[in-house]
């Protein structure tokens, strides 16, 4: 199987080179070309599998150049018991006989990028070595919050890397930048940015296509590629745990073989929903997918009418991670749906680096809309939606998987479909106590930490241990910088 450039389908790699090299050269997703099959029969086996073994069985189906003995080593090395707080990894939580809540943040970071994180270095460190590269590569991350500190716990220490992120100052929680700034490790590095998340990611985008600064680290001994989720090594690792929910649903005998099952997404980038819809591609029987957005809607708006404007005012919300107006993600879906046709996605990337803005074919948006629903929670519902779901189920929400819930209650209020659905639950809920303490109505949030003992009172559940123990660590990065002076920090870094 061979990957392609979304822009070009000309551009044939091997998987290990698709996941050494991130982004294709002229500014293209690498994407499979072919869609392996999930067969009923796969799926029966895998039902009684763990869930490290189900990663292997998924993966090694897109991973032609990797042996199932690395695989397995990967798998055991990220999913172990020392990195994930629940055995199941990725366990499935019922709220109702009709409501399954996908829980997501039992990794080191609390939040689901880990599910690809702690996978990813192993998978590019081995992608170096079959591809004969002898530089060190540095990853540069763009962060909303989460990939950030996820990146560096999975990249810290591993041989021939080396990781800096850059993360919007004023656009992540207080803990998400205690987590950063506290990074252990030989080979990190992390630096603020003033600006919002856009910003962020429009410095890095401009720092992977200087060709000068590429020659001038190459001579240092150093490439750059990426851990965003434009690297297929971070969308295929999630592809998993939609097929493994299914899995659960059957063993628990909700569902039979075949039953379609609605998944909601709580959505930034579009990847985490995009490796659903590659899921249903295999043959996982998925019924509808709801995209949940926050105020930053552009993606609401562009599932129902087939016109993308990310010209539009940027709101900075208690789900950062989704505060994002350009989701890098869909031009894969884009290809998918075109057809492959890459000029035709070329074009509507065009479109969007000029004007800021494209329309899709009706073709395009019919196909769209026969998959997708779209909807989105702005503010004053999403801290509703934490007090309702803790009122009436007892369990404890995150925003972003508030924003989930939201929309998909007001998808199956506006369509009356009543099939079993899977909420995906992205966050743990201590990652962002502030605002899930001011949702349930407690006016005092005491500072800083306190908050997180504060919310272990008010919910009687213990903080997850990574968090806790922030209070024990030193700070070790502080810097911050505008948006023109990210190359200085980088090449500061990579004497
Ligand atoms: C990254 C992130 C999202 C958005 O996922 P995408 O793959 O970018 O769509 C949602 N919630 C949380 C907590 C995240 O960290």
């Amino acid at each position: 199987m061979k990957y392609v450039s979304t822009r070009n389908q000309s551009v044939r790699l091997r998987a290990s080179q698709a996941i050494a090299q991130g982004l294709a050269r002229d500014g293209g997703l690498l994407t499979p070309e072919v869609f392996p099959k999930l067969t009923p029969a796969l799926l029966e086996d895998l039902r009684g599998k763990t869930y490290g073994q189900r990663a292997v069985a998924v993966m090694k189906l897109f991973l032609e150049d990797f042996s199932e003995e690395e695989l397995t080593a990967f798998t055991q090395a990220g999913y172990s018991g020392e990195k994930f707080d629940d055995a199941r990894v990725a366990p499935l939580e019922p709220l109702t006989e009709d409501t399954y809540c996908l829980e997501l943040w039992h990794g080191p970071t609390s939040a689901f990028k880990d599910m690809a994180l702690q996978i990813l270095p192993h998978l590019l460190s081995a992608s170096l070595v079959k591809n004969q590269e002898d530089k060190t590569v540095c990853i540069l991350v763009a962060t909303s919050g989460d990939t950030g500190k996820a990146a560096l716990e999975g990249f810290k220490d591993v041989d021939r890397t080396k990781i800096l992120v850059f993360y919007p100052k004023d656009g992540v929680s207080a803990v998400q930048a205690l987590q950063m700034q506290t990074q252990q490790g030989n080979n990190v590095g992390v630096c603020a940015v003033h600006g919002n998340f856009d910003d962020a990611q429009t410095g890095v985008k401009t720092l992977f296509s200087d060709e000068k600064l590429r020659e001038d680290l190459a001579r240092r001994g150093y490439f750059l590629s990426s851990a965003n989720s434009i690297n297929w090594g971070r969308i295929l690792p999630q592809l998993v745990y939609y097929i493994s929910a299914y899995c659960d649903l059957l063993n628990l005998g909700k569902i039979t073989m075949g039953e379609k099952v609605n998944y909601c997404v709580p959505t930034g980038n579009f990847g985490n929903i995009l490796a659903c819809w590659y899921a249903g591609q295999m043959g996982l029987p998925v019924g509808k997918l709801i995209c949940a957005s926050n105020s930053n809607n552009v993606l609401t708006d562009f599932l129902a009418t087939g016109t993308y404007d990310k010209n539009r005012p940027f709101h900075t919300t208690m789900s950062p991670s989704m505060d994002i107006l350009v989701s890098s993600n869909l031009e894969r879906l884009l290809f998918a749906l075109s057809g492959q046709n890459d000029q035709e996605v070329a074009g509507y990337m065009k479109q969007l680096g000029e004007k800021g803005c494209y329309t899709v074919s009706e073709e395009i948006k019919a196909k769209l809309q026969a998959d997708f629903y779209g909807g989105f929670c702005d503010e004053a519902k999403t801290s509703a939606i934490i007090a309702q779901v803790w009122k009436e189920h007892h369990y404890l929400i995150d925003p972003h998987t508030a924003v989930a819930y939201g929309v998909m209650q007001d998808y199956r209020e506006a369509t009356g479909d009543d099939r079993k659905t899977v909420f995906v639950s992205t966050a743990s809920p201590f990652k962002f106590c502030d605002s899930v303490l001011h949702s349930l109505g407690v006016a005092q949030v005491r500072e800083g930490l306190g908050a997180l003992d504060q919310l272990a009172e008010v919910s009687g559940r213990p903080a997850p241990v990574p968090l806790a123990s922030l209070r024990d660590k030193a700070v070790r990065f502080e810097e911050s910088v505008d948006k023109e002076k990210m190359m200085d920090v980088v090449l500061d870094m990579l004497r």
